[in-house]
């Protein structure tokens, strides 16, 4: 069922749901940003997180894409990339029947990542790219930013 914008002159706007306090990180916390919520004032707030939305628990294994794969693997190995599909095909359904025109999404992400992701070792290593979630989003026309 679409969501309805109630206040018209009020942007709607994604934002990544562990941004804003909501516990959906890997390890059960948030990733509380104040400017990011400092910045969403006056705009109606449409949280996500594709992780969640693709099915996967909270807390879970921390996952990362493999370095020149479009896939996403676990710490333990587990292949989760049709979790992350899936979980950025429902993050674009619920930005566009909200009429989102864009998104701040948590940089460093699998998913959400905008500017850096992950390196796929598992130790700590950021390298520029896009997660999972931010190349679905871009593609659909929606511009992302990161916080
Ligand atoms: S997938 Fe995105 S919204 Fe969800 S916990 Fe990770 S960074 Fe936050």
């Amino acid at each position: 069922m679409p969501l309805n914008n109630p206040v018209k002159e009020w942007e709607s706007i994604g934002v990544s749901a562990c941004l804003i306090g909501i516990a959906s990180a890997y390890d059960g916390k948030s990733r509380c940003h104040i400017d990011t919520i400092r910045s969403l004032r006056g705009k109606l707030v449409v949280p996500v997180c594709p992780e969640v939305q693709g099915g996967l628990s909270t807390p879970r294994i921390p996952a990362e894409i493999v370095f020149g794969l479009d896939q996403v693997h676990t710490q333990t190995g587990l292949d989760v990339t049709n979790a992350y599909h899936l979980g950025s095909d429902n993050v674009l359904k619920t930005l566009q029947q909200a009429g989102c025109e864009r998104a701040i999404l948590k940089d460093g992400s699998p998913a959400c990542g905008s500017l850096t992701i992950y390196d796929g070792c598992f130790t700590r290593t950021k390298i520029s790219g896009k997660g999972i979630a931010t190349r679905r989003l871009l593609d659909a026309k929606i511009t992302v930013c990161s916080e």
